[in-house]
């Protein structure tokens, strides 16, 4: 096979790692970005019809086919209704249920993947709140690599039916996702499976951008106003971010593009992000007792709290969080205002964003996307 037409370097400090095998900086521990050789003139889309239409933007060798189940180019819904009722001038939701497994986690492993694949490794495991350890099965499955998945015993019941459906080894615990992070790393240490958890891995995030490709291409290659992201370990929102960085330092976005306002937004019962960007930390300290029904945000210490503050403060992005009994009402809301099978997550999103509107941190006259991140139907038991 050809050459990678990328390299890895550190997100945080620059140094250098090999592309395959990478997991986090060796210097500094803080995760690992993948670098693109300048993207040709007149080729930013290759042919398929799947999230690797981005292919130039990815880490993807010349020849080589991914590892896909039709992933990504999700719709992107306006709502007058919606945005009547929170009180801005347009809003589009960009409905990540219609991925493959019913969330946005399909992306970045059908890029995560597809790298390990060509790695030869062994086997893949995850810690997860739910989601990404359906992902990762479907992918596993698709690719005929094996994986173990630690999820919460907690999980919603349709989720962790996927995860066993697609053929993986479903190991239940008693914690959160931390706790099922430390058993992950250490069954990795004696298996030599390949841990990849959020921004522990480089590619996950890659496929994460193609949101941000999409979002831009579908609003006629212009960006939004705010973007809205449901944010747990913090990948989504980082990933829409590189994906507009490399859309302006390519050419694609006019220079003077100024990336979106990103409203991070969290549950009251876990708000690690929110709490330290109050604070004006650089770091965030891990939530103690993390409680919330939108499980996707039940990340109580991430790894990249250090990048995703910084994604906030070089934006002039926003925070918020909301309650249990919120995020019920808002969920609801969105589902019954749009016909969209929202996911608690999206709810939480939507209850954020209507708070911030009505303290004047967004202005009414603002064009929003918020992401609905996830499938209703995961959730309900
Ligand atoms: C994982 C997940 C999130 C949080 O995304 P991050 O990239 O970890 O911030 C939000 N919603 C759903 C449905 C998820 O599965």
């Amino acid at each position: 096979m050809s050459a990678p037409t990328w390299s890895l370097q550190c997100s945080a400090c620059g140094t250098s790692a090999s592309v395959e095998n990478a997991s986090v900086c060796q210097a500094c521990h803080q995760p690992l970005f993948a670098t693109y050789d300048p993207v040709a003139a007149g080729t930013p889309l290759g042919s398929r019809w799947d999230m690797w239409r981005y292919a130039p933007f990815l880490p993807l060798l010349e020849g080589e086919i991914p590892v896909s189940l039709g992933e990504g180019l999700t719709p992107l819904i306006e709502s007058p209704t919606l945005a009547a009722a929170v009180g801005v001038r347009r809003l589009w939701i960009k409905d990540e249920a219609q991925n493959p497994t019913g969330s946005f986690k399909a992306r970045g492993m059908s890029a995560a993947v597809t790298r390990a694949r060509a790695a030869r490794v062994p086997g893949l495991v995850v810690p997860t709140a739910g989601n990404a350890g359906a992902a990762l099965a479907a992918y596993g499955a698709a690719a005929g690599v094996p994986v173990r998945v630690y999820a919460p015993a907690t999980t919603p019941r349709p989720i962790l039916d996927t995860i066993e459906v697609m053929g993986a080894e479903l190991i239940r615990i008693d914690g959160h996702i931390g706790d099922a992070g430390k058993l992950a790393l250490a069954f990795a240490a004696e298996s030599g499976y390949v841990p990849i958890s959020t921004l522990r891995e480089p590619y996950r995030v890659e496929g994460m951008k193609t949101m941000g490709f999409e979002l831009v291409e579908q609003l006629g290659w212009r960006v939004p106003d705010v973007v809205v992201y449901p944010t747990g370990g913090g990948e989504g929102t980082v990933g829409i971010w590189k994906a507009i960085n490399e859309l302006v330092s390519s050419g694609w976005l006019p220079g003077e593009t100024r990336q979106p306002r990103y409203l991070v937004a969290q549950a009251e019962g876990c708000a690690p992000i929110a709490r330290a960007f109050a604070a004006g930390t650089e770091k965030a300290d891990p939530w103690v007792d993390p409680v919330t029904h939108a499980a996707g945000l039940r990340v109580p210490s991430p790894l990249g709290d250090r990048l995703l503050l910084r994604v906030m403060r070089e934006t002039d992005g926003l925070a918020g969080t909301a309650s249990e009994d919120a995020i019920r009402e808002w969920t609801r809301t969105l589902a019954v205002k749009t016909g969209i099978d929202a996911a608690p997550e999206g709810g939480c999103g939507l209850s954020v964003l209507r708070d911030a509107v009505a303290s004047g941190a967004v202005q009414g006259d603002a064009e929003v996307v918020l992401f609905n991140t996830g499938s209703g139907a995961s959730y309900r038991v």
